[in-house]
């Protein structure tokens, strides 16, 4: 069937929509491809409809390929499962929760582990029936703090999550591995530059877990890579501490007089000029930065927290969400310096001095009684100038290990561009990508929470290891875009493009249209999917509708036809080419069909 653009249910728009930050969200909506309904809720147009329709064959073959087997739950899901895994709670804000009208508890899939869990139990029960892996393609809903450009962070989206079930370690990464290749295969095949990055777990729980990453200036996830390999979500960075440093020769702990001195620059230039080092003049990274949040985990109970980190690093919230999800940091209120005299504004350090005397002042150990954890750098042996818990005062040769004891340590500082890697290999480099999949060996998580268990092969109970595995569907329609358009369009990769070829036919002369309607036969004929311009409109028009549409191929029907030619621009490239009316069949399935 030849799709007219006369007909075709789309009105192309000149202006960027007012809350579009992103090429690929602005054109999305430009080209008439999606509409937005409400904040991160988009309406699927014609156009777009087609493109998502690829992404989800793509990723469909490639999953049957590994011998997965579709299905299909739904959206709309009973309370316990998610009770009984904790998720119900856990999940927090960001989980859709309803109730029905006998006042029943249901919520909106954001994710299916429960769900898949508990279909198999229901099912199976020896190990026989394992190896088995299940997806779907389905729509998920996040009720996500910022929906973000359009399709890439919705809070209704398309997913395709699959589930693996198996008796034994060696099953879960072999079933493991066999998602990671598909996922190679479908992220070729979507024509996405992408990276393979370790990462962290999040809400999911679980072990051995790896992100897909399309490498784009505009993703919200930075991740970095070593010389030697080595390749990691930030969140997902561990740092090695330094050795541990002899500081026999350092004095106790004194105090120095920091008026006003409340952030580290001021901090440093006071040292150096009230307290002066003979050696070396002070500098950030000699000061132990103490850093409040309160801690509030789903379901409301909440704890102070204390990180203490080299003054000349930022904490990077999304490291700092990530280690301690589920419960979310928030920086410290008025109210709770009210309500917490111990803690100076500015001035926190673990130790205050009373006398001559060193006591301790953040940790469990502490009268304060608040949960104090380092960074990995603050190692035994290390001197810090720190906060003395006294306004305008510091204290200088705090030393860790020796003055006070952390409850433990927090690695969520900044990671900067050229820091040692773990791997050893150099420094590292720091980019940014969007996330488009992820593989997790969940590992007996559900499978215990929910009761998964079947006979191994001496008849003993065993409880079933799972693994889980997301491609964001609808994100890589956005991500595909975002990669590939320019300021003209859209200008889609063939495996993804609505359309194969878009005729478009220009003057007023009848015979025009008749050769281009005449072509588009024959080529829809030959399987080839034609949008045919036969608007009304002037060239000037069409042609930009053209590049803003992002067809791979146009072809013009027009002026040169009187002398048997027609010409053919790519999308990508923007190469213009003539194109003899004689054998322009063969050529333009040529050029589509690659063969
Ligand atoms: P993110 O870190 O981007 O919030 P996530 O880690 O919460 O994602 P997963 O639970 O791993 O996401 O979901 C699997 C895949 O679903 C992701 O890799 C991503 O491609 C896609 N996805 C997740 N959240 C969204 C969303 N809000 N909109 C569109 N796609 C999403
Ligand atoms: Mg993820």
């Amino acid at each position: 069937m030849i799709t007219r653009l006369s007909s075709l249910f789309v009105r192309t728009l000149r202006e960027d929509p007012a809350d579009a930050e992103l090429p690929s969200h602005k054109l999305l909506v430009r080209a008439g491809y999606i509409r937005r309904v409400a904040p991160g809720i988009y309406s699927w147009l014609p156009l777009g409809l087609r493109v998502l329709a690829k992404v989800e064959q793509i990723v469909r073959e490639e999953m049957d390929a590994i011998g997965a087997q579709e299905v299909r739950f739904p959206a709309l899901l009973p309370r316990e499962p998610y009770e009984a895994t904790g998720r119900w709670t856990e999940y927090g804000p960001n989980l859709f929760r309803l109730q029905d009208r006998k006042a029943g508890d249901y919520l909106l899939g954001p994710t299916h582990e429960e769900m898949f869990t508990l279909m198999v139990k229901d099912l199976y029960s020896s190990y026989k029936d394992l190896p088995l892996s299940l997806y779907q393609i389905q729509t998920k809903y996040r009720d996500e703090a910022r929906p973000r450009a359009g399709l890439l962070r919705g809070r209704e989206f398309v997913m395709k999550d699959s589930y693996s079930f198996d008796v034994d370690d060696a099953g879960l990464a072999a079933s493991y591995a066999k998602h990671r290749e598909a996922y190679i295969r479908i992220f070729d095949r979507l024509g996405l530059e992408y990276v393979i990055v370790q990462a962290t777990s999040g809400a999911m729980g679980g072990s051995a877990s790896e992100e897909f990453l399309a490498v784009s200036p505009n993703g919200e996830d930075t991740f970095v890579r070593s010389p030697g390999g080595y390749a990691a979500n930030v969140e997902a960075v561990s740092i090695t501490p330094p050795a541990p440093v002899d500081a026999s020769s350092t004095p106790a702990p004194s105090a120095i007089l920091t008026p006003g001195a409340a952030t580290i620059d001021t901090l440093v230039e006071q040292a150096n000029q009230f307290a002066p080092r003979a050696d070396r003049p002070w500098q950030g990274s000699d000061t132990l930065k103490n850093v409040a949040f309160r801690l509030t985990w789903p379901g409301g109970r909440s704890e102070l927290l204390i990180v203490g980190l080299p003054g000349d690093r930022d904490i990077d919230l999304k490291r700092l969400d990530a280690a301690i999800a589920p419960a979310e940091a928030t920086p410290l209120t008025e109210e709770d310096f009210a309500a917490n005299p111990g803690l100076v504004k500015g001035y926190i350090g673990p130790v205050s001095l009373a006398g001559d005397a060193v006591v301790a002042h953040l940790g469990s150990e502490a009268a304060t009684g608040v949960r104090y954890l380092v960074d990995p750098r603050v190692v035994a042996g290390t001197a810090w100038l720190t906060g003395a818990n006294v306004a305008d005062t510091h204290l200088i040769d705090v030393v860790a290990g020796r003055d006070f004891t952390a409850d433990g340590v927090l690695d969520v500082a900044e990671i900067r561009d050229g820091d040692p890697a773990p791997d050893g290999s150099g420094g590292l480099s720091l980019a940014r990508g969007i996330e488009m999949g992820h593989i997790f060996q969940l590992g007996r998580k559900y499978a215990d929470a929910l009761g998964l268990k079947v006979l191994d092969s001496n008849g003993k109970l065993v409880t079933v290891t799972m693994g889980s595995y997301g491609v964001g569907v609808s994100r890589a329609v956005a991500a595909v875009a975002e990669a590939t358009c320019d300021d003209k369009g859209l200008a889609w990769p063939r495996a993804l493009a609505p359309f194969d070829v878009q005729i478009v036919a220009t003057g007023k002369d009848d015979s025009v249209l008749i050769a281009a309607e005449q072509l588009a036969a024959e080529l829809d004929a030959a399987g080839v999917a034609v949008l045919l311009d036969d608007r009304k409109a002037s060239p000037g028009v069409k042609f930009a509708d053209a590049e803003l549409l992002g067809i791979p191929t146009t072809v013009i029907v027009g002026r040169g036809l009187a002398d048997g030619l027609l010409e053919l621009r790519d999308r990508t490239t923007g190469e213009r080419s003539d194109l003899p009316l004689e054998g322009a069949l063969a050529r333009i399935i040529e050029l589509v069909t690659g063969s």
